[in-house]
């Protein structure tokens, strides 16, 4: 092998540089590589502006660190990846495995066309620790609870990261490409984007945050978090890097449990694709919901009267992000105090989170709503109000996003817009007829 002929690396759900798997393969065929991202129009239409913007931003940022050889087009990959291959006499096009449903159907498309050319395909590494499907129960069949899964996970263990960085090949200059576009105008005030800025969040949590994560992660009102997630559904960084840091500690055995929850729904999805529409537990389908698009419009608004509802439909929409325990209590609130389809809410969850990934949303969605994988037991409905004082129990974080709030008198605060007992009897009565 020469490895003069140059590959292109088509960068998809991996705008960084660093522990890059495909970059490394494609060092091993070439030491000429064109660097290329594909706007695809079927990607950016479901996504909203502040997932846009942030998206931009990651290519600006790669861009600089391939010293402006980052090659855009725009269009119909399965068109446009073989045009690019040909104008620059590709032997291969080198990718990170795309483990969603639209994905594999556009990669099978994209691999053919390039096969017709006589170009190859080279699929290495994945998002994620453990490529989804990899991880399977004794008898091959998918996990379907996560404790089993974790364990299987954790059992069946990682690479290391791997070395690669800007310097690792001789980036090809671009026969033409793209300006990257300015960013849509997004309300929300989003993080720093690129692989630099996520490793920098990532050094000062392993600094300051990791050793407390399993006690505070739950604590909206504290910084307790990574805030990785943005960093991580666009691959600025890899899970594997994060796992590679973690020691043994309370908090960082948390982490690595929290991480897992990401490669176990994306594993769930592998399996089964249409769970990003339908109901996992296809018992759901016979559940009653109502059809009030006014009760939709003031949750969207977090005018519910719920002030921890209300303050973290306010936290989506001024920053592209929501705290995981609030997530999870609008979600519940949305499904079972408001009996309102999962879909309406994972909809409007994915057009506003920065992080927005259909795996980790639709899935969490489920699991919430009862009708996904896990024992998350329907009947377990969380009372907006207690939920309130347990894991913000100063109220800071309301008083932050609830301006309206931070007098005594609360004027112009809506009353609460149901009866939560009334309603959580309602969701019992409904999963009762589906169940009995
Ligand atoms: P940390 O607590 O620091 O966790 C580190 C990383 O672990 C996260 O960045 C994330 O990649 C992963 N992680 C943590 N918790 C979960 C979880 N429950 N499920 C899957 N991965 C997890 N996460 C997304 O990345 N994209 C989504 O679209 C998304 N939608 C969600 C919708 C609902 C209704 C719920 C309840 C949760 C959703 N999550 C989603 C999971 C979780 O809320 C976020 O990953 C987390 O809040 C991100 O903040 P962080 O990076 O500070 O998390």
């Amino acid at each position: 092998m020469t490895r003069e002929a140059p590959v292109v690396l088509w960068f998809r759900r991996d705008l960084r540089l660093g522990d890059h798997a495909a970059l490394l393969e494609a060092s091993r065929h070439s030491k000429h590589v064109l660097a290329l991202y594909v706007l695809d129009e079927k990607l950016l239409k479901p996504g909203g502006a502040p997932r846009e913007a942030f998206l931009y931003g990651c290519l600006e940022k790669l861009d600089e660190q391939l010293g402006g050889r980052l090659m855009l087009v725009r269009g119909e990959p399965a068109v446009e990846v073989v045009r690019v291959a040909r104008s620059v006499g590709a032997a291969a096009v080198h990718v990170s495995t795309d483990c969603g449903p639209y994905g594999r159907r556009r990669d099978a498309s994209v691999a053919k066309a390039l096969a017709d050319n006589n170009i190859d395909w080279v699929e290495t590494g994945s998002p994620y620790a453990v490529t989804p499907g990899r991880v399977t129960k004794p008898d091959g069949d998918p996990y379907r609870v996560f404790t089993p899964f974790y364990r299987a996970w954790t059992a069946h263990g990682w690479r290391a990261p791997a070395d690669t960085g800007p310097s690792l090949v001789d980036w090809v200059e671009p026969p033409r490409s793209l300006k990257i576009p300015r960013p849509p105008r997004a309300d929300a005030e989003l993080p720093e984007p690129g692989e630099r800025a996520a490793l920098d969040a990532w050094h000062a949590f392993l600094d300051g945050g990791v050793e407390t994560y399993d006690t505070d992660r739950d604590r909206p009102d504290l910084s307790g978090t990574t805030r990785l997630s943005p960093y991580l559904r666009w691959g600025c960084v890899h899970p594997r890097t994060l796992l590679a840091d973690l020691g043994d500690g309370a908090g960082a055995k948390s982490l690595r449990s929290e991480l897992c929850w990401r490669e176990f729904h994306a594993d769930v999805l592998w399996h089964r694709p249409e769970t990003a529409r339908e109901n996992y537990d296809r018992r759901f389908d016979g559940m009653e919901y109502d059809d009030d698009h006014e009760a939709f419009e003031r949750w969207c608004a977090g005018r519910t009267g719920f002030p921890i509802v209300d303050a973290g439909m306010r936290q989506l929409l001024a920053e592209g992000w929501m705290h995981n325990r609030v997530r999870m209590i609008v979600a519940s609130f949305l499904v079972k105090d408001l009996h309102l389809p999962w879909q309406w809410g994972a909809r409007h969850f994915m057009k506003h989170l920065v992080d927005g990934d259909l795996a980790s949303n639709q899935l969490n969605w489920q699991w919430v709503a009862g009708c996904g994988t896990d024992a998350a037991p329907y009947f377990r409905i969380f009372n907006p109000a207690t939920q309130g004082k347990k894991f913000d129990p100063d109220g800071d974080y309301v008083r932050k996003y609830v301006p309206e709030l931070r007098s005594a008198a609360g004027t112009d605060y809506p009353a609460p817009m149901v009866d939560h007992a009334h309603e959580r009897r309602v969701s019992l009565e409904r999963y009762g007829r589906i169940t009995s």
